[in-house]
């Protein structure tokens, strides 16, 4: 636990939450500034800033909740428009650094604007792109 981190006060319980589903080893629970109406936050219970400090296992079964999480929203809300967001770092607009990802149902009109613009790039400079991000990291495991 973090003493300085919000969501690991919620997740202690030490802070009120909307809870929707816990277990011991995430919680869910409502945003409380939601984009739209349904917007829940999918936490691990264990303090990790982002992607690069979460335990890939960890990770990978909190992101199975999500797909279980999405089809709750789908049945009670009566949509199958959905965001899925996971931010890590200020620069990409986290402001809560323990890991997290938003679930955001859509709806008609429902006024959210989350989807990126769309740049121009050459297809040289795509290649060139691809070749690098392609190298292994020496030492990791992919
Ligand atoms: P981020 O911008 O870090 O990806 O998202 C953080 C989210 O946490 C925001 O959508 C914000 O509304 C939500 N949030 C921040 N503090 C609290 C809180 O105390 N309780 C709840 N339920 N949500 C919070
Ligand atoms: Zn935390």
């Amino acid at each position: 636990m973090n003493n300085n981190c919000v969501f690991c006060k919620i997740a202690a319980g030490e802070i009120p939450s909307f809870t929707i589903y816990e277990d011991e080893e995430f919680k869910v629970f409502l945003d409380i500034s939601p984009a739209t109406r349904g917007h829940m936050l999918v936490i691990p219970r264990t303090h990790c800033a982002d992607i690069f400090e979460i335990d890939a296992g960890m990770c990978a079964r909190l992101h199975k909740l999500t797909v279980a999480m999405a089809a709750r929203i789908r049945g009670a809300l009566n949509t199958d428009a959905l965001n899925v967001l996971q931010n890590n770092g200020p620069l990409a607009g986290q402001t809560v650094r323990h890991y997290h990802v938003h679930l955001i149902p859509r709806y008609e009109n429902d006024g959210a604007d989350l989807i990126p613009a769309q740049t121009e790039v050459s297809g040289s400079a795509l290649a060139e792109l691809a070749e690098k991000l392609r190298r292994p990291l020496p030492g990791g495991h992919q």
